[in-house]
């Protein structure tokens, strides 16, 4: 059986569903120690995470980053195949996890098991940053973790790739460079509650918010750059009154979020919305969420190095992108550490049906291991 369809069952195998690892670690640890990886647990309660590392004979670290953490089937019955069990059917390999993101891992190991095969005095390091938990709400106690610990231990990373599914028709189409910031606030304007026969005793939040509202939609917050597009406002949840037709609510409750370009800072963006709020004279409580700064990886060795080994290996010229929502790559790149997103096909992702073509993961290995080559030969 190919190597990374037989790593990969194993991993689809374990029903690690975030947070909980269920030992899905250790079959990557196993593999690793093989290899001569040094391995640091670092669990974070609920969450598994570990740091391997392999030193060769000094020189830069190249990270790969990754999540054995999956979301839940859904009803296992509504599956083709079941979730937990990879099934080979056509020219896909169907489990949950699959392509998000086992699929990635599987690929990453075996690109070391080949690359330290045929270059066991390899120059520079190779480091492994696990966890179990990115899917859900547990993920500060995932990759910052080791963030931090490899900070507190003064261990230095040169380049990072998070093996997340970035591509769309075909492995290696997209990589991605960066992401945007996600700030998202819970708003709350304050009236007052009352009879609607009686305005004149009450304060109606809706009607003050209107224009408000209005003028809010309508800002240009930046145009964008190169790599991003212009940042966006989406209004997600509206609310308020008591249900009665005759009552003029007390509150009115608005969620909104903001995906923005590195161009913007989030608190400029806070603060132009603030202003808004007193120019428009609102009694208001209004309580944010900075879910992910952006960051963006500039073109260098790093993204040459993926770009040349996708065209060598898929013959496509991959398009740089920093479209999509966040991944642990936010954790990571504040660090000044170059980041990139690159693995499989992410059609499937998060669905009934998770599958992955079997060629993909062959053709993911292949590239991760000729980037190896690029970065760790000189
Ligand atoms: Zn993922």
């Amino acid at each position: 059986m190919n190597a990374c369809v037989d790593l990969l069952s194993q991993l689809i195998a374990v029903p690690s569903i975030t947070p909980e690892d269920a030992d899905c670690q250790a079959i990557l640890i196993e593999r690793l120690q093989r290899l001569g990886f040094a391995i640091t647990p670092l669990p974070a309660e609920p969450v598994s995470n570990f740091w391997a590392l392999r030193t060769g004979a000094g020189g830069p670290v190249l990270a790969f980053a990754g999540h054995t953490d999956v979301v839940p089937s859904g009803p296992a019955e509504q599956w083709r195949h079941p979730p937990f069990t990879a099934t080979i059917d056509q020219d896909y390999l169907f489990g949950r996890g699959a392509a998000d993101m086992k699929g990635g891992l599987a690929a990453m190991v075996v690109a070391c098991e080949r690359f330290i095969a045929q270059y066991p005095e390899h120059h520079g390091g190779i480091g492994f940053i696990i966890t179990s938990g990115e899917e859900g709400d547990d993920y500060q106690q995932g990759t910052p973790v080791i963030m931090q610990h490899l900070a507190d231990s003064g261990q230095a990373i040169d380049w990072c790739i998070v093996g997340e599914p970035s591509s769309t028709q075909r492995v290696g189409d997209v990589i991605k460079i960066g992401r945007r910031g996600s700030l998202s606030a819970r708003l709350t304007i304050h009236g007052k509650q009352g009879h609607v026969a009686y305005p004149h005793l009450a304060d109606n939040p809706i009607h003050r918010a209107a224009p408000f509202l209005t003028e809010l939609v309508a800002i240009e917050w930046d145009k964008g750059n190169q790599y991003f597009p212009p940042t966006t406002l989406q209004i997600s949840n509206i609310h308020a009154g008591t249900g009665a037709g005759n009552v003029i609510p007390g509150d009115l409750l608005i969620q909104f979020n903001l995906r923005y370009a590195s161009v913007s800072h989030y608190r400029d963006l806070q603060q132009t919305i603030e202003r808004l709020l007193q120019r428009h004279r609102l009694d208001y409580t209004i309580d944010w969420t900075l879910s992910g700064e952006p960051f963006l990886t500039e073109p260098g060795q790093l993204i040459e190095a993926a770009s040349g080994a996708i065209d060598q290996v898929t013959g496509q010229q991959a398009e740089l992108s920093t479209s999509g929502g966040t991944s642990d790559g936010r954790f990571i790149a504040p660090y000044g550490i170059p980041v990139i997103e690159l693995g499989l096909c992410n059609g499937t992702i998060h669905q009934i049906d998770e599958c992955v073509k079997v060629t993909d993961l062959a053709e993911l290995a292949e590239i991760y291991r000729q980037i190896l080559e690029r970065l760790l030969l000189n």
